[in-house]
């Protein structure tokens, strides 16, 4: 066992990637664990975030998740949703005994632009499309209406995630993705459109590199590299599962949505950019003249912003980091500040998304959970006396306050539940997608063990 960490208890606020991966690295330096999550299930984003289709990874990284969880020293606590308006608080953890709190519940506010109507009914953030399609509760039970024509905003990999579902699984008539900047400043992986890229008006997309073809080429950019892109994700396409004609348009700036309560997104207007480059980078610059757009459905995926709710000081999307780390690890700092006082908060660790919002894929999380695992326990060696707490105390207390906890044990029990159903209905996959249902299936097994 490392010299460090041994006979301490750590809380750790979210089971996503990062926060398991901590959890078990925390575990090997010789610390327990003590896991609060809010979903019932644990994987965060990699559950409830990557693409329901890509089941191979998803499984994979469920297995992973389920090793981690069944660790002796760690414990397991779904249902549990920790924050300033919630029963448990981060200074309630601090006065149950934890010697540190790592919070990795990833970044669970959402980005907008703050134009008009973007909260029109029709008009969505991309976490709630992904959360809904995904199963988790309470998105699941969204009534999403998504018309025929639909605007995603952005051009990274989730707008390419986005697509997929309206492409696939609801098949419209028309997605466009835009981007305020061009051709060559999007940020999807090429991958990430082999599933619908049979699907793009190839002659609508070379007219609008030709439209862009004069700015591209006043930055020095190779307008062809475009379409390169787009012929070697074809040769490695899927088959074509729906009509649905995907567009994409470059160089505009949302303006406003039109529409009303009742009828909901009747179109979106916005202004033409032109690109300039701006201290070695390519910025988009309005140019005062305007575009309509025929489109009932907007979906923002313009990235996320960390939980204010939480109990953590925040500027602008993410909580406030210490510039002067005690443990920093390869120059990074997972300590938290209090901006007002310009104090750190002793103890309080951040990692994953709650670090750096919605920055990289799981193993980028994974990579910063153990990480910030190793300043912890170098955090732990310096404070002393050590303290270990009791995992029944712990759970008597939640319950005490309230929650419904599901532990380790509870979660084999809920998979065998959704694996069964799938067989039942003769489907590669079913999610209970309410915690009641999660719950009333875990109460079935119980009361049928009696
Ligand atoms: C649409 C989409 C698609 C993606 N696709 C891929 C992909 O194909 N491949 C890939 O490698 N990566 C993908 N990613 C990225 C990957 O999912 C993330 O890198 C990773 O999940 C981040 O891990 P995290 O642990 O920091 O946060 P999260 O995964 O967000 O986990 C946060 C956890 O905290 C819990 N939580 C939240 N608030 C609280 C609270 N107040 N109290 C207690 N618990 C709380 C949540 O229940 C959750 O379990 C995708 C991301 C998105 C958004």
């Amino acid at each position: 066992m490392a010299e460090g960490s041994d006979g301490w208890s750590v809380a750790v606020v979210g089971a996503g990637p990062a926060g398991l991966f901590a959890a078990r690295e925390l575990c090997n330096l010789g610390a327990e664990v003590f896991l609060f999550n809010r979903d019932i299930k644990p994987g965060g984003l990699a559950e409830y975030g990557i693409f329901p289709d890509k089941l191979k990874m998803k499984d994979g990284l469920r297995a992973q998740f389920r090793q981690i969880i069944q660790c002796g020293d760690i414990h397991y606590y779904g249902n549990v949703t920790i924050g300033q308006d919630k029963p448990l608080t981060l200074d309630g953890l601090r006065s149950m005994g934890f010697s540190a709190i790592l919070v990795t519940s990833g970044a669970q506010g959402t980005k907008w632009l703050g134009i008009p109507g973007e909260h029109l009914p029709g008009s969505y953030h991309a976490k709630t499309v992904v959360y809904y399609y995904n199963h988790l509760p309470p998105y699941s039970q969204i009534p999403l209406k998504i018309g025929k024509r639909a605007v995603i905003i952005g051009v990274g990999n989730v707008m390419a995630d986005v697509a997929r579902f309206l492409i696939h699984h609801r098949k419209i008539d028309e997605v466009t993705a835009v981007a305020r900047r061009g051709p060559g400043e999007v940020k999807f992986d090429h991958k990430e459109i082999e599933s619908f890229v049979r699907n793009i008006d190839l002659d609508d997309f070379d007219a609008e590199i030709k439209r862009v073809t004069p700015v591209m080429q006043s930055l020095g950019q190779d307008p062809n590299a475009a379409r390169r892109m787009i012929d070697d994700a074809m040769a490695r396409g899927l088959p074509k599962e729906s009509d649905t004609r995907f567009r994409m348009r470059f160089m505009l700036s949302p303006v406003r949505i039109y529409g009303n309560e009742k009828m909901g997104v009747q179109g979106m207007e916005f202004e033409n950019n032109t690109l300039v480059m701006d201290g070695g980078n390519v910025k988009a610059r309005g140019l005062g003249s305007y575009s309509m757009m025929d489109v009932d459905t907007v979906v923002f995926a313009i990235g996320d912003r960390v939980d204010e709710t939480l109990g953590l000081p925040v500027t602008g999307s993410e909580f406030v980091k210490s510039p002067h780390p005690k443990y920093p690890i390869e120059g990074v700092s997972y300590e938290v500040m209090d901006p007002k006082t310009n104090e750190d908060l002793p103890g309080v660790f951040v990692a994953g998304w709650s670090r750096n919002a919605s920055t990289g894929v799981v193993g980028i999380a994974r990579r910063d959970g153990v990480r910030c695992a190793a300043a912890i326990a170098q955090y732990l060696k310096d404070k002393g006396t050590p303290g270990r707490l009791n995992p029944d105390s712990v759970k008597t207390e939640l319950l005490k306050l309230g929650y419904q906890p599901v532990e380790k044990g509870m979660l084999s029990v809920l998979e065998r539940a959704e694996k069964a159903r799938a067989e039942r209905l003769g489907v590669p996959e079913f999610k209970f997608d309410t915690n009641e249902a999660m719950l009333n299936a875990l109460s079935d097994q119980v009361t049928a063990n009696d």
